[in-house]
């Protein structure tokens, strides 16, 4: 629990660094990614997962850089599997996902995945993710993950002004078409170029509306307390939901059950922490469970109430999101 009464029940483990993609919110091209010894070994990543299970943690996401992209994904998910019973998610841009390595993940003991898509134009795709993947692409992945169980399904996606915000409706027509539910977060300070700035930023009442003119909504009602997204049904009774995740507009701070972890083993008890607490060090320096509860205990006391994002004082975090783990 922290200071201000928040259970933290969701640990984020970012597993690596790396991407396959730099899109155009999170990673610039030239970004520099941190040396392998520096990022935790599977070994490491398990053990903080038992250690945090036994303080109340109840569900771990997996999540980058792009965790595809290690070496050992199934290591870690194994490992998680044999050392605690916590919900095992991972995070994906689903550009790398086969029917057989999907397998082998929901064998090992993986529950679902969320895959990432911001458009479904192939010129557009390529613009926002400055990948040679294409939509058709996170699409078959997604459909991959749905026949091999890792469901329920979900889709996150991101609108930029600009670049996709003319695709709302079309994204949440993926719900419809896939009995999914597509989520739309919006665009936070948290890009490694730090260019974000308001005239990019898309509300979430302004996608809602975009969507509603095509694809009325009715409330779902049944969003969990610490659910970070408003959920919606279609009104006409088609398959799939809608969900808005507004951290910028409204801030879902007071119900946030979150604690993160960084491929180099630094906890963040924020998205927008400014201070890191390193674990990585204390791993490697031979320390003994209890030092690591106690100090995952200490670590969690200091989550901050708020991100502060509208706060004049604001001011973005060193770390991008795909050094954090979204
Ligand atoms: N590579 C994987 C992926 O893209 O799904 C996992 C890591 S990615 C950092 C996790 C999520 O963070 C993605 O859904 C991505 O869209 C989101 N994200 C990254 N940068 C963001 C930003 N500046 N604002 C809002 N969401 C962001
Ligand atoms: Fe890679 Fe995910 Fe960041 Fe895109 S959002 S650059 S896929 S880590």
């Amino acid at each position: 629990m922290d200071s201000h009464g928040r259970v933290i029940r969701d640990l984020r483990i970012s597993i690596t660094d790396r991407c396959n993609f730099r899109c155009v919110y999170c990673m610039e091209p030239d970004v520099r990614f941190a040396a392998r010894e520096a990022l935790l070994t599977t070994a490491e990543i398990v053990r903080v997962a038992r250690i945090a299970e036994s303080l109340g943690v109840r569900k771990i996401r997996l999540t980058g850089g792009e965790p595809t992209l290690h070496p050992d994904l199934t290591g870690i998910i194994a490992g998680i599997r044999a050392a605690t019973s916590v919900e095992i998610a991972m995070i994906t841009n689903a550009s790398l996902l086969t029917r057989r390595s999907l397998g082998e993940w929901k064998n090992t003991g993986l529950g679902r995945v969320t895959i990432s898509i911001d458009s479904l134009r192939e010129d557009r795709f390529a613009r926002m993710t400055r990948s040679t993947s294409s939509p058709g692409d996170v699409l078959a992945g997604m459909e991959a993950a749905i026949a091999e169980g890792l469901t329920p399904c979900k889709l996150n996606a991101v609108l930029i002004r600009g670049f996709n915000d003319d695709e709302a409706a079309d994204l949440a027509g993926l719900a419809r078409t896939y009995g999914v539910e597509v989520r739309f977060i919006e665009y936070m300070p948290l890009d490694s170029g730090h260019t974000w700035d308001a005239s990019k930023w898309v509300s979430a009442a302004e996608t809602r509306s975009a969507v509603e003119a095509r694809f009325p909504l009715v409330a779902c009602g049944d969003d969990e307390a610490s659910s970070t997204s408003r959920n919606f049904a279609f009104a006409d009774g088609a398959p799939g939901r809608v969900g808005f995740i507004a951290p910028v507009s409204s801030p879902f701070c007071g119900a946030c059950s979150r604690l993160r972890l960084t491929a180099d083993g630094k906890v963040r008890p924020c998205l927008f922490s400014t201070t890191e607490w390193d674990l990585r060090a204390m791993l490697r320096d031979g320390a003994s469970d209890e030092r690591l509860e106690a100090f995952l205990i200490d670590a969690t006391w200091t989550k901050q109430p708020g991100h502060g994002i509208a706060s004049p004082e604001f001011r973005q975090p060193e770390r991008p999101m795909s050094a954090i783990g979204g």
